[in-house]
C-alpha cells in the first residue's frame, strides 16, 4: 500500500482547510468480506467519498473540493459521517440520480454496522426504510439484493435469488458466497456475517 501525500482542500462554504487522503496504490490481500458487501482491507483503507465541514457543517462530495488553504501547520481530516449525518446528506440536494442514491444508501446501510433492527425504534424506521428504498432502486449485484431480503426477514425472496445464482454456471465465482448466505437463510438468521474463504 502506498499512500499519496495528503492534499489540503477547502470547504466550499466557509473555506476551512481540510486534509484529503488518498492512495497511490493498494490491494485486497488479507481482506475480510461481509455479507452486506462491506470489505475490511488492511492494504486498501477507504476514505470518505462525502462528508461535512467540521467548522460550518456544510455537506460536500470530497472529489468536488478544491485545493487551497496553506499557512497553517495542521488541518482536520475529512471524517466519515455518522448514520444521522449520512441520512441528512441524502436530503441535502447533493445526491442526484439513481447511481449516487444507491451509493450513499449502501454507505448508510454499512454505517449501521452489523445491526438488524426489530424494536420499532426510530433507528429501525431509518434502517428498514433505507433497505426498502435500495430494493426499489435495484442495485446491480444480485447477492446484495438477496442480502437485503435476508436482513428484512424475506427469506423466500432471498432463497429464490440465491438458488438462481447457484444454478447458473456463469456465476460460479460467487457460488461460495451464495451458498454461505443460503445456509443463513435456512437458519432464518438475519444478522450480518463474515464470509469464510474456502
Ligand atoms: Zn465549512
Amino acid at each position: 500500500m502506498i499512500p499519496a501525500p495528503p492534499e489540503i482542500v477547502c470547504c466550499p462554504k466557509c473555506g476551512q482547510g481540510l486534509l484529503r487522503h488518498s492512495l497511490l496504490s493498494g490491494n485486497t490481500f488479507g481482506a475480510t468480506f461481509y455479507s452486506n458487501g462491506r470489505m475490511e482491507a488492511p492494504m486498501l483503507p477507504e476514505f470518505p467519498a462525502f462528508s461535512r465541514c467540521p467548522n460550518c457543517g456544510a455537506f460536500f462530495w470530497v472529489s468536488d473540493l478544491e485545493r487551497g488553504g496553506g499557512g497553517r501547520r495542521s488541518y482536520p481530516d475529512i471524517k466519515e459521517l455518522t448514520v444521522a449525518e449520512t441520512a441528512a446528506f441524502l436530503e441535502s440536494g447533493l445526491v442526484q440520480g439513481r447511481d449516487q442514491e444507491i451509493f450513499v444508501r449502501i454507505k448508510l446501510w454499512h454505517a449501521f454496522g452489523d445491526g438488524v433492527y426489530d424494536d420499532h425504534s426510530e433507528e429501525q424506521e431509518l434502517w428498514e426504510g433505507n433497505l426498502r428504498r435500495l430494493l426499489e432502486l435495484r442495485p446491480e449485484e444480485e447477492l446484495m439484493i438477496a442480502e437485503i431480503h435476508r436482513q428484512l426477514g424475506q427469506f423466500d425472496e432471498a432463497m429464490e435469488i440465491l438458488n438462481a445464482i447457484l444454478a447458473d454456471e456463469e456465476k460460479k465465482e460467487i457460488w461460495s458466497f451464495a451458498s454461505q448466505m443460503k445456509a443463513h437463510c435456512e437458519k432464518k438468521d438475519r444478522k450480518v456475517f463474515r464470509f469464510s474463504r474456502d
